[in-house]
């Protein structure tokens, strides 16, 4: 039993004001260790017997060398392949989502909406859709009240461990550091025991993937970069993915 966990920053217990995450404040990173570390062990009390661990978040340099268990083993997104059940440690709501700490997909600055196939979707669906393509279920979210719910929302009675509430979109009111990762450490158990109940997200390939900009500039420059992108108007572009095989087939 191989457990793949993908984390983030915004929804990490302790992290309560925006500058935290923008300024990668030493706090902040401490606390996605031990919200990390609290899925680890409780992924392997269950009986996981390798977790793997990526370091999620902007170009994936948050953890502290030293302190991630050392039973888990820090890897790429592709590792989801090996894996039989995923979680997200740090998880916020998508783009557009009211009462949510920190909410965007992809780009806080430019994404405006994301949709695949017409139905919107955040950076836990994305990472839902890339593991369920290979028939892998989503089985855990931890994050802010509005991430976990978002999650439910879309995968139905998984596991998730709500470790603060929204105060507007960059503050946050937030558990305190040991009953967060005891709520971590608790869901990332039960999710390891109910992974049979769990089912892998599955999207309808040929798969329309869309982003809907801010700004006709960002939809110039994202269109630029990638010139078979289809331009719809003047915030969106679209492609068209015949099959999900990596995870940059569910970005633009
Ligand atoms: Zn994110």
């Amino acid at each position: 039993m191989k457990v793949f966990i993908e984390t983030d920053l915004e929804g990490i217990s302790g992290v309560s004001r925006a500058e935290m995450v923008a300024d990668s404040h030493r706090y902040a990173l401490e606390r996605l260790m031990a919200d990390t570390n609290a899925a680890v062990r409780g992924a392997i009390d269950a009986g996981a017997e390798r977790v793997f661990v990526l370091d999620g978040h902007g170009g994936g340099k948050n953890f502290i060398p030293g302190l991630l268990d050392p039973r888990a083993e820090q890897t790429g997104i592709d590792r989801v392949k090996e894996a039989d059940l995923c979680f997200i440690i740090g998880m916020h709501a998508m783009a557009g989502t009211q009462n949510a700490f920190l909410d965007h997909t992809q780009s806080s600055v430019s994404w405006h909406h994301y949709r695949v196939n017409g139905r919107r979707y955040g950076e836990c669906g994305q990472l839902a859709a890339y593991a369920g393509a290979y028939g892998i279920p989503l089985g855990m979210v931890s994050g802010d009240f509005a991430a976990c719910a978002e999650a439910r929302a879309m995968l139905g009675n998984i596991e998730t461990a709500s470790v603060k509430q929204a105060d507007g979109r960059n503050r946050a009111v937030c558990l305190p550091e040991e009953e967060a990762e005891a709520l971590i450490h608790d869901a990332a158990y039960r999710a390891v025991k109910r992974k049979e109940e769990f089912r892998p997200l599955t999207i309808l390939t040929p798969a329309v993937v869309e982003v809907e900009f801010n700004r006709c500039d960002y939809a110039d420059a994202a269109r630029n970069r990638r010139p078979s992108l289809e331009r719809i108007d003047g915030y969106t572009l679209r492609r068209v993915v015949p099959e999900i095989r990596e995870y940059g087939d569910l970005l633009i």
